[in-house]
Order: C-alpha cells, then structure tokens, then sequence
C-alpha cells in the first residue's frame, strides 16, 4: 500500500504520477539527484527488508515520508511475499540491477518480474543505470524513478552522454549541445580543465541531457505516444532494439492488460516494431472474436486511404460513388497495414481512424504476411457470410488477396488490371459493372441502415457480441422507433426522445448514457465496476471499487454499480488495476441514476 505516490495517467506500461515530498508534489517518471539524495536525508526513507526492522513496514505506523523497500533479487524468499503480505512503501528499489545490463533478455526479465510482483499503485526505482537513451524504454515498461548515478560516474570516467548513446569526450571536436554547460565553455577550455573540474562538468552536462529526456518521456506518456517515442529512441542501439523486440514477442500478456482501448491521437506506424504492438494485434482479434458483418451478398474489399475515417478521402468516396446503386447488397472492406482488414462499420473505432503509415508501394515481407494472416483470418471465419468476393485492388494490396484467396480456394473477381490505379476512370468503371452484373436489382444504402449498422458494429466491438443487436433492440418487432442524429461520424442515437447513446470521434468510441446501458446490462458483465455503499459525484477512487471486470482497459467504456446507484463513465485504470490499488481515479463518472 502507498501513502505519498499516486499514479496520474497510464500509456501503456507507463505512467504519471506525483510523489509527495515535504507537502511538495515531484512528478514521476522521475529522476533523483544522488547528491541531494544523501544531503537531505529524511526526505525519502530506503528499507532493505532484510533488516531487523522489516515488521515495522508491515504496519501503517510511524510513516510520515515517502518510504522505499529495496525489492530483493528473485531467489530471495520474499521476492514474492510482497505481495501476499502487503508492505507499506511507496515505492520499490529494484537490487543488482546492473545484472540488468547483461543481456536484452535480463533487461526484460528484472523489469517485467519487478512489475509483476508489486502492486500497481507503488513506484518502481531502477537505480543507477539510466542513460539518456534507455531512459525512455524504462519508462515504457513501467519503471517510475530513476536516478543521475551513471551519469555522474559517466562523467568521471570522461565520458560525454547524448540521447542516442554515449563517446569519449577526446573523441569530440565540439559540444554537439545547448546545456548550460555545453553553451558556457569551448570544447578546448572543457579539455584543459584539471580533471577533478572537468568531470564536474561532464557530470552536470551528462545529468541535464538525462533530465531532459525524462521530461521529454513525461510529456510523450501525457501525450499517449510514448510508444513512438520508443521506436525512435531504441534504433540507436542493437541492445535496446532487442529489449524491445523481445517484449514485444514475449510480454504480450503484460502490455495487453495496460494498453488503453482508445487515445485521442494518431498512432505512427513507421517502424517494423510498429506491426507488433498491443492497438494492431487487439484490433485484429476483435475483428474476428466480435465483429459480425451485416447480411449482405457481395464482399468488396478495398485499399485504404491516408485520410481517415476512409469514407472522408477522395478516393473512397469514388469508390462509394461506384457502387452507390448496389450499396445495400454490399459489404465493404478495407484492406490496410498494419490494421490487416477494418470492416467499413469500424472505420471510426480507434485506432482504424487514428493511424498513418509511410506509403511507398513497397510492402516488406513481415508487413505482407501480417495483413495477409488477418486476411486469411477473416475469410476463413466470415466468408459464409457472402456469395461473392470482388476485389478492387492494386499493386501489393491485390498481389496479398490473390495468394490468400488461392490458399484458401476461394474465387475473387478482380476490378483492376495490373498497373491500374484503383480510381482510374476505367478501374471504377469496371467495378461498377461487375457489381451491376452481380446484383439482380439496384438496392441503396439508406442513411439510417449506415448510421445502425455502423453504432451496432461499434457496440459489439466494445462490449462483445451481441451488445449491438440489444442496444439497438430487435428491428424485427419494429415496435420501437430509434433515431439517429448527427453529422458523421458524430451519430447521435435516441429513443423515445432519450439519448442512448454517441459516437465520441475524438476517441473513436462509442459511450453510453444511462438508458442506453439499461438495455445492454446483461451483456455488459465483462465491463462491470462493483462500487460500495456510496453515490459517486465526479469520479469513483481506487479504494472506493469492490470489483471490477478483468477486461477492462483505460478509456473503455463502463457501467458501475453500487447498493445505491447505477451509473456510466469512463475507465481511468485497468480493471484489475482498480481491484488491486488503494490510491487513484478508478472511473470518471459522465451520469449517475439512484436505485430506489
Ligand atoms: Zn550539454
């Protein structure tokens, strides 16, 4: 249990939060001077538990400062009891972590095993290790504090730390920075500094660009594109590429279960790293897991476009145009890197509206066979669904449906010729006719049939299979009259006059009020948040939570319940995060109702 750390924000493994340190708040990711460390003592206390007075951190007592546990190597019997037997501190010191340094793959195991064997709520210190260039990717796997250590000693040793590694300060012709060291002396006066002065110095310098990045790391969490930041950071050593690429094939498991369901900004998918991340292979299973496609005759599958959602971009509203006659018969999907297939249904959802890609035309091999499976997938599964499959494709896009196609025996009318252009005049042409051919009679799309297919794919997306269908109630007994309001893909959806529920572009999500909730309560268990005997006003704490369901991610979309109120809102942690810490926003509330 923690006393003075509480976390903030959460991207992914990483987080925000404030330390309290003499009625004054520090921000973590942090990194602690070591001299002010042994200066003033009193501020932070540092326990080894193997100390006699390990039994006073099991009580509450006596803690008036922010209290640390040297968390013991992994043979040690009380690696695990800490969680078992919760001790008070708020935050943990990983030991002998420059064994960390040995391997990519010790690297991930001292972090990841750490992580997991302390509560979510207390802070995790790496001490003495940090660079300014693994800085970030520590703070990408969860670590909260780290410390100048290695830097001062970098600086001793005469070595001169930049973001993207480290040399010999005689290695150097000028000072490639703008600290106030490096703006305050030539490289030639650095140089002819006795040494006891110089590597004063080149510690300082060393300590500001380390500061500097840790800023920049806590700007990129707030920011929800520290993932990014990652990519970029690691490419300047094979180590931390390999850290990285090791996480990414083994820790599935732990990103998946802190990775947001939805942020308001773009993902950049530049980097072969970038096909591996939790957003793509999420998306990807719950196409397959939750999606069910209308009933509808012809497949269409499409290439994407730089503009998102798809359906804005010139090219797809040609495409549209196209098929515009025969548009109710018709399900449209888009073939796309490194999403694999987005029904045009989910084309608001995040991330399928919030990514950018390099276009080149050239697809690499991992690239090709990561949306070909997804591909493969969906056929496999939904292709029962449809009579016909036409494809109106160029380039790699069409080369990748034709091989999967002819895996899995499936026949595709092609609408393009090679080294046509998907908009080319004749290409569009050609696919309006094939679709013509196809269909016995025209059938449009309507406006409203969109809008509800498109709300009932976002629910099953979010909530599981089913929740679509029941939100909008059963079209069948016709008894009801739904409308939907808005300018797309801001729909609006009510009954009765009441408002059911949105779509909030901004996230690519769809929430519910109240009512809406009311009609899914059923299906929605996964998404449940258990509270006591209270009514929450603007946010539901930590503490306050009895429950909640193990799938729940930041930003998903959650009802709470309680003895005395039903409400809606929004995640701000994990569901199992909720149930494991004692300090935090839980859920923020959007509307509350009274259970008499
Ligand atoms: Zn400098």
């Amino acid at each position: 249990m923690t006393k003075f750390y509480e976390v903030r924000r959460r991207d992914g493994a990483a987080r925000t939060g404030k330390l309290s340190v003499e009625e004054n708040y520090i921000q973590t990711p942090l990194m602690l001077r070591v001299d002010t460390i042994s200066k003033k003592k009193g501020e932070l206390e540092v326990f080894n538990v193997e100390n006699p007075n390990f039994d006073d951190l099991s009580s509450e007592e006596a803690w008036d400062a922010p209290r640390g546990v040297v968390l013991l190597p992994e043979v040690h019997p009380l690696f695990t009891k800490v969680k078992e037997a919760p001790m008070f501190a708020d935050f943990f010191v990983l030991s002998f972590a420059s064994n960390m340094l040995n391997s990519p793959r010790d690297f991930v195991r001292r972090v990841i095993d750490a992580r997991n064997a302390i509560p979510p709520d207390v802070a995790l210190w790496v001490p003495a290790i940090a660079t300014a260039e693994n800085a970030a990717l520590m703070f990408y796997m969860g670590v909260d504090i780290i410390d100048d250590t290695n830097a001062v000693l970098k600086g001793c040793q005469g070595i001169y730390l930049m973001e993207e590694g480290e040399v010999r300060l005689n290695e150097l012709d000028e000072l490639p920075c703008n600290c106030r060291v490096c703006t305050s002396l030539s490289i030639n006066a650095l140089k002819q500094k006795n040494s006891k002065e110089r590597a004063s110095l080149l510690a300082k310098h060393n300590t500001l660009v380390l500061d500097k990045e840790v800023k920049k790391a806590r700007a990129c969490i707030r920011a929800g594109n520290l993932r990014e930041y990652v990519e970029m950071r690691v490419r300047s050593s094979p180590f931390l590429t390999a850290v990285l690429r090791i996480l990414d094939s083994e820790e599935e498991a732990y990103f998946e279960r802190r990775t947001p369901v939805a942020r308001n900004c773009i993902m950049m998918a530049n980097t072969m790293e970038s096909l591996k991340r939790t957003e793509v292979k999420r998306f990807a299973s719950r196409v397959l897991e939750r999606y069910e496609p209308p009933a509808r005759k012809i497949l269409l599958i499409l290439p994407c476009s730089a503009r998102k959602p798809y359906s804005t971009s010139p090219s797809h509203t040609r495409f549209i145009d196209a098929i515009a006659g025969y548009r109710g018969q018709i399900h449209e999907l888009i073939l796309t890197s490194p999403l694999g297939v987005v029904p045009r249904e989910l084309e608001a959802v995040y991330p399928a509206a919030f990514y950018n890609i390099p276009v080149t035309g050239y697809w690499d091999a991992e690239e090709r066979e990561w949306v070909s499976s997804c591909l493969r997938a969906y056929l496999e599964r939904k292709m029962k669904n449809y009579d016909v499959v036409v494809a109106h494709l160029s380039g790699a896009y069409s080369e990748i449906c034709a091989l999967v196609a002819e895996d899995l025996g499936i026949e595709i009318a092609y609408t393009c010729e090679a080294n046509e252009g998907t908009t080319s005049k004749e290409a569009l042409n050609r696919l309006k006719e094939r679709v013509a051919g196809l269909c016995d009679d025209k059938r449009r799309l309507s406006g409203f049939e969109m809008k509800m297919s498109m709300i009932k794919a976002m629910a099953d997306f979010q909530f599981g299979p089913g929740a679509g269908r029941q939100l909008l109630g059963e079209e069948e007994e016709g008894g009801e009259r739904l409308k939907i309001n808005g300018k797309f893909p801001s729909f609006k959806l009510s009954s009765k006059g009441d408002v059911l529920a949105r779509i909030v572009p901004e996230y690519g999500l769809l929430t519910l009020t109240v009512k809406g909730a009311r009609r899914i309560e059923d299906l929605l268990s996964s998404y449940v948040v258990e509270i006591g005997d209270f009514a929450p006003k603007g946010s539901i704490l930590a503490p306050g939570v009895v429950n909640a369901g193990e799938q729940i991610r930041v930003n998903d979309e959650v009802v709470f319940r309680g003895e005395k109120v039903f409400g809606v809102g929004r995640a701000k942690m994990s569901g199992w995060e909720m149930v494991e810490s004692q300090k935090g926003m839980a859920v923020q509330v959007r509307e509350v109702e009274e259970i008499e």
